[in-house]
């Protein structure tokens, strides 16, 4: 359909809608019928796929057929138990696989864009891929276009079509039908496409496709997903690729050994297979994905949505912190305290002033009469209300109706409005003081302002001021070098914007915890410094740099001074970017914040690009790895914390599966070195492998955060998992436990007793629990801690050992897993045997401290 060539009526009549919009009704039935607004995306696993998955494995193939020789040339019980475990391990795999996929997928969900649309004359808000043709939708600077849409109404409407066309700058849009035949994309003046950026202006426009529909849609195969498996989870899958290659040589080499000394083959086949399957840590990207899922869930609760789970892992590697002012750092509460009028008289009764901040805005009102749209301007309306009356408002409003606009952009700091006076003119101008002061006719005017405008900025206020002029003729061309210029003062307005209360604490700990934080602002630099200084962003010695003085400076004289500088004032969303490279060549790791269109380059080439989601545009969403749910900086600095926490958590894991990794195997691999006979049989290994690791494993995911975490210094992203004395533990310990079961397996063996066996699997077992509970704290010794700390690990523990002691005392478990009833005193030895592990650690974690 070639909708650019037709016009308003036609284009309604073919889509059955009206100027009023669709009714809900007959929008439920079309969506029924076209489908949601969505770009297929590559299929996400089904769960029988996940389920299946878990046996792909190729070292559980292996176990599996293995077991079938054993079973068809012997004992049919080892087949079938080896069997149980293995659909119990691929159960657990899918259940947790299965929560992460879920969790990512209701965190796509908050995140989901929404559109306001006309539906039985009423506009409302809805998720764009509720959209339907025959929509009329209404769009702003900042918006991502939902849907195809033929434009119906345009003001200084700009869209960013780089998706679609791969031109990067900007494609003015009309309202006005075109008459060629056979247009290009980029040529379709008056068609906004999906997924396009809208840069500036506004429209309203009807949506003509949707979903796979859309012009988009017929290339959505080249925008399919990238990769999203974390950093983290990259460099474990390729750790865990190693260790499998040396695993499988400790067991190629283990079954050589015990061929030489006699064993008999298939069960040593079956053990050197088991043991791989018990030593691989096949599972840890899995559950890495799981811990960092699980901590993006709990950060929504603390209103920071996470977009990329990458995000979760890297968070916790932040050194410096840029935010904005307006809103992150304050409240967006604004209130004019002051104002200053400089030209009696205008209209009516109002004097200059007075008749600009009613005119030059572009707040709406809600049914509830409530004011909407940009804080500040809520404040200019709200102050003239209560200075004059609602009615005076209307009333200008009615008498001088706006017929033009050049909206506010924060890189010329201005906005202007036209208005119909009698057959003239009046143009109202409203901005930074020195973009007005730029524009002014009179020179004498400006002097005047600026050094009453410096006094209020110097107390903190945000200074705005307004100039106007009457004309006769309309600018031709309507441009802002047109229209900007000439101006007679009016006056000045000064409001306040109280620093949030809880953003001076979140700063102190972003001290302690080695994280500076600076300000970005397109306020006036007194206005800056004023609140950096009571947030204590800003002390004695620290730089404040303005927008002009960054401009003026190379970049290698910039990176000299970059981490002194605290406060950036006047700069224009387009310096962000600068910032951001000048502090990661420092080799800093910058999260940086954003709400705006122009934000979203800096807010992509920052380490953590955090947008704002109340104030935020859509595009500055959809670049960023994070969205604070409530615009607040402290909470940035929760997830921070947050994210140092997982990454403990995750590290404590990896510390605990490996070592007891490494204490299995060199427990199987020693003994028939030392001479004595295979400690464990398959199903012993197994088992410890699955009950024993997993459980309290999965419960180390709740410990609290280390009492000194926003006290310690950001964690390098490059740095190993295994750094910071983790390897070095992971061997030694490792060692210590396999020193204790074959200690107690020469010593039983040698005193003849019978139940050797059963003693040894048993100390392997609790020590693994002695130890799990040891590394709950890095360095805080348990007695500290408590045992009650950890609910759920405690219960893991104590769940695990009850089932080692069925495993041990219950016949039919005995007939199972030829184990043999311990006597208690032999019980007692055991558990007296795997405290050492427990005792070592704790020695450790002493050594540190002092
Ligand atoms: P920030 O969000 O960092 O506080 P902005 O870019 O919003 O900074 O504003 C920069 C300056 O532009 C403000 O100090 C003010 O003088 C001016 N300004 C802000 N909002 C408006 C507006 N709606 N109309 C005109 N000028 C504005
Ligand atoms: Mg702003």
């Amino acid at each position: 359909m070639r909708w650019w060539q037709l016009e308003t009526d036609n284009i309604l009549q073919k889509l059955e809608s009206t100027n009023d919009g669709l009714s809900e009704e007959f929008a439920r039935r079309k969506l029924r019928e076209v489908g949601a607004n969505e770009l297929e995306e590559k299929k996400r696993k089904t769960q029988v796929e996940i389920f299946f998955n878990q046996f792909k494995d190729f070292m559980i193939v292996v176990l599996l057929v293995a077991a079938v020789i054993a079973g068809v040339a012997g004992d049919l019980t080892d087949t079938i138990i080896i069997a149980v475990i293995v659909v119990l391990n691929a159960v657990v795999g899918f259940v947790q696989e299965n929560k992460a996929e879920k969790a990512m997928e209701a965190l796509k969900k908050i995140s989901a864009l929404q559109a306001h649309v006309r539906r039985d004359g009423k506009l409302i808000t809805l998720p764009s891929s509720e959209l339907v043709p025959g929509d009329i939708i209404e769009l702003e600077a900042g918006n991502v276009v939902p849907a195809d849409i033929r434009v119906l109404e345009a003001h200084s409407l700009k869209v960013n079509e780089s998706a679609l066309t791969g031109e990067s700058v900007p494609a003015e849009k009309t309202q006005k039908s075109l008459m060629q035949e056979e247009l290009a994309l980029g040529d379709r003046a008056n068609m906004a496409f999906k997924s396009t950026l809208i840069t500036n202006g506004r429209a309203k426009g009807i949506v003509v496709a949707t979903g796979m529909g859309t012009e988009i849609g017929a290339i959505a195969k080249m925008l399919q997903q990238q990769d999203e498996t974390t950093p983290l989870q990259r460099r474990m899958a390729d750790f865990g690729r190693k260790l499998s290659y040396l695993v499988i040589l400790i067991c190629i080499l283990f079954f050589a050994v015990g061929y030489l000394m006699k064993e008999e083959p298939l069960n040593l086949l079956l053990t050197s297979i088991s043991l791989a399957v018990a030593a691989i840590p096949e599972a840890l990207p899995a559950l890495i994905t799981v811990a960092l899922a699980a901590g993006a869930k709990r950060l929504v609760r603390k209103n920071a949505l996470i977009r990329k789970l990458s995000a979760v892992e890297t968070l916790g590697s932040v050194t410096f912190i840029c935010s904005d002012k307006t809103g992150t750092l304050t409240l967006n509460k604004m209130k004019v305290v002051r104002s200053q009028s400089y030209r009696t008289g205008l209209i009516n009764d109002l004097d200059a002033l007075e008749c600009c901040i009613a005119l030059n805005h572009d707040i709406k009102r809600s049914h509830e009469r409530k004011l909407i749209g940009d804080p500040t301007e809520i404040a200019l309306i709200e102050y003239f209300i209560e200075k004059s009356s609602d009615n005076n408002l209307a009333q200008l409003q009615n008498q001088l109706p706006r017929i033009a606009e050049l909206p506010f952009d924060s890189e010329r700091k201005l906005m202007t409005t036209v208005h119909r006076l009698d057959n003239r003119f009046l143009i109202t101008c409203k901005g930074a003081i020195e973009s007005i002061t730029n524009i002014l006719a009179d020179r004498r005017d400006a002097n005047l302002m600026l050094a009453q405008a410096d006094d209020m900025a110097k107390e903190g206020m945000r200074v705005l001021a307004y100039g106007y002029k009457i004309v006769s003729i309309m600018p031709d061309p309507f441009t802002i070098e047109a229209v900007e210029t000439d101006l007679v003062f009016a006056g000045l307005v000064g409001m306040i914007d109280p620093p949030r209360e809880e953003v001076k604490v979140a700063i102190a700990e972003c001290k302690t915890a080695g994280i500076t934080t600076v300000m970005i602002t397109g306020d006036h630099p007194a206005t800056a410094s004023a609140i950096a200084k009571e947030l204590g962003i800003l002390s004695h010695g620290d730089m404040v740099v303005t927008g002009k003085e960054l401009q003026s400076m190379s970049d290698d004289e910039f990176q000299k001074d970059v981490e002194k500088i605290r406060v950036y004032a006047r700069v224009s969303p387009e310096q962000k970017l600068k910032i951001v490279k000048a502090l990661q060549a420092k080799g800093h790791f910058v999260s940086m914040t954003g709400d705006g269109v122009n934000d979203a380059p800096s807010l992509k080439a920052s380490d953590i690009g955090v947008a704002m989601g109340i104030t935020g545009t859509d595009v500055s969403k959809e670049s960023s790895d994070m969205i604070l749910l409530d615009d607040n900086f402290a909470t940035i600095v929760k997830a921070v914390k947050e994210g140092r926490h997982i990454y403990d958590n995750i590290r404590k894991f990896v510390k605990y599966i490996m070592t007891c990794n490494s204490a299995e195997i060199l427990t199987m691999f020693l003994a028939p070195i030392l001479g004595l006979p295979i400690p464990l049989l398959p199903i012993h290994i197994l088992w410890i492998n699955l009950v024993t690791d997993g459980l309290p494993g999965l419960a180390l995911g709740s410990e609290r955060a280390e009492e000194d975490i926003m006290r310690r210094r950001p964690r390098k992203s490059s740095e190993s998992l295994f750094s910071d004395g983790i390897g070095v533990h992971i061997a030694w310990v490792g060692f210590l436990m396999a020193v204790v079961t074959l200690g107690t397996e020469a010593w039983a063996i040698q005193q003849e007793m019978p139940h050797w066996q059963t003693m040894v699997f048993t100390v392997l077992s609790i020590s693994q629990l002695g130890h799990v509970m040891g590394i709950r704290s890095d360095r805080r010794s348990l007695f500290r801690l408590g045992l009650f700390s950890n609910k759920p690990l405690l219960g893991a523990v104590v769940l695990t050992l009850l089932l080692q002691l069925g495993v041990v005392y219950l016949p039919f478990a005995n007939k199972i897993f030829r184990t043999q009833p311990l006597t208690l005193s032999e019980l007692a030895i055991c558990i007296l045997i795997s405290l050492v592990v427990l005792i070592g650690v704790e020695i450790e974690k002493g050594i540190k401290r002092s």
